[in-house]
């Protein structure tokens, strides 16, 4: 599946294209409405200040009553309020010790003005206010104007509202962004779940395939062998036929032992479990692997050991493990064989004094096809592994440390004295 490959990316992308968009979308909605509210804030202040101007303005206007005003202008949210003709004295002043004396800057440019102008200031004693400067309309008497200070407290409350809003989208995108982040990791490992099961179903189908062509290059083979037996049978010793016909021989038994492979490595097992003597198995498998070699080989001590397996397929696997170890010592060796049996488990070693193993092929003994032999198929231990695993086992290869050559460790589930297998 091509667009397999490609899948965690798309999904990357789309979501982080996904989260980005709310986000940006988030930030923007509550930015305009921290504007709004602000604007809003700066209204009511503005508002407040030009009712209270209005009302004061109206009050004036009364003479009857010269109280008025100061009642006006009373009011909690006024911190101060005066009112300054053209020359900066202060003809009226909330706080009555100030009447008489001049406005701090005297002739200020705000006496020109014609609207009035309102503006944030701090107070001298750091608190924030709102200062608003109205122009008086007093008929035939010098300009004169308002100066009204407010506190600022009920618009500040609306811009705190504006501040706790910012947190809110804080915690709302670090929840969403937690989220995503965590739906990342759950659609990736079912990706990545996905993947494997695929190759395995692919590796499943070459299996099949290589099964049946297996099977049909042996019959095929089991003529072409049959037949040139029996031209070799008829051919008179001295004819030089012969050689020729003794290579095709042994050129189908060569290929007769890479099909007999293949077509055990790729079958699908089934497992006839039993409780099998590990020492005894390993005898019998020595019988076969070491027949007609010189070299050493401590078997006839080994101590019986029971374990659960599948004895046919476990016999396979000791007479191949032993064919290796003979053929990396070339000639004679000694072959240590040992088995140790621990709780739950059962090892049976074989230590070799042979070549030992490269370092570059070590990760790859279990390989498939991982050969480093001219007639090798490299499925002995491939082979090994996976019927292993099938029995709950396990396989282990490496470099003996206590000199050359190579040791290979065979754990088994250790079976109970008093089963009949
Ligand atoms: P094959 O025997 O057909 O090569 P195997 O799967 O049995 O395939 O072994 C794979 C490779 O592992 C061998 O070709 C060899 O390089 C290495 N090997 C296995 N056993 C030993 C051993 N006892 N000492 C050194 N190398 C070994
Ligand atoms: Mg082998």
């Amino acid at each position: 599946m091509p667009g397999h490959a490609h899948a965690p990316i798309v999904v990357r992308t789309a979501l982080a294209a996904l989260l980005l968009l709310v986000t940006v979308m988030i930030v923007f909605t509550t930015w305009q409405s921290t504007r709004v509210l602000t604007a809003l804030a700066e209204q009511s202040l503005e508002n407040t200040a030009l009712a209270l101007s209005h009302a004061a303005e109206k009050a004036l206007r009364t003479p009857a009553d010269p109280g008025e005003v100061r009642q006006v202008l009373s009011d909690r949210v006024v911190a101060y309020a005066l009112i300054a003709d053209g020359d900066g004295t202060i003809l009226f002043h909330t706080n009555r010790r100030l009447v008489g004396t001049r406005l701090a800057g005297g002739k200020a440019a705000w006496m020109r003005a014609e609207n009035p102008i309102g503006e944030r200031i701090v107070l001298g004693t750091g608190l924030p206010a709102y200062q608003y400067d109205y122009p008086l309309e007093r008929a035939g008497k010098t300009p004169q104007m308002l100066r009204l200070v407010l506190h600022t407290t009920s618009a500040d409350a609306i811009m705190a509202r504006a501040e706790r809003m910012w947190w809110a989208l804080g915690a709302v995108l670090a929840l969403l962004w937690t989220l995503g982040l965590l739906f990342e990791r759950l659609s990736m490992r079912s990706i990545r779940l996905e993947e494997k099961m695929e190759r395995q179903r692919q590796l499943g189908l070459i299996g099949q395939m290589t099964a049946v062509l297996a099977h049909e290059i042996r019959n095929a083979l089991g003529s072409v062998k049959g037949s040139v037996q029996l031209v070799v049978e008829k051919v008179a010793a001295a004819d030089p036929v012969k050689p020729a016909l003794a290579l095709a021989i042994q050129g189908t038994a060569r290929i007769e032992t890479l099909v007999n492979d293949l077509l055990l490595f790729s079958r699908e097992e089934s497992y006839r479990i039993e409780t099998v003597d590990l020492a005894e198995v390993a005898r019998e498998a020595a019988r076969y692997a070491l027949e007609g070699w010189e070299g050493t080989a401590t078997l006839d001590e080994l101590p019986q050991a029971r374990v659960v397996a599948d004895r046919e397929k476990l016999l396979r696997v000791v007479v191949n493990a032993l064919k290796n170890a003979r053929e990396a010592m070339s000639g004679p060796g000694r072959l240590d064989i040992s088995i140790a049996a621990h709780g739950r488990w059962t090892t049976l070693t074989i230590a070799d004094t042979g070549t030992g193993i490269a370092a570059e092929a070590l990760a790859r003994l279990f390989e498939p096809f991982f050969t480093t032999k001219t007639d090798g198929t490299g499925l002995g231990l491939a082979y090994a592994k996976k019927v292993l695993e099938g029995m709950q086992g396990s396989i282990t290869l490496a470099n003996r440390t206590d000199g050359p050559g190579a040791v290979l460790n065979i754990r088994l589930v250790s079976g109970r004295k008093e089963r009949h297998g």
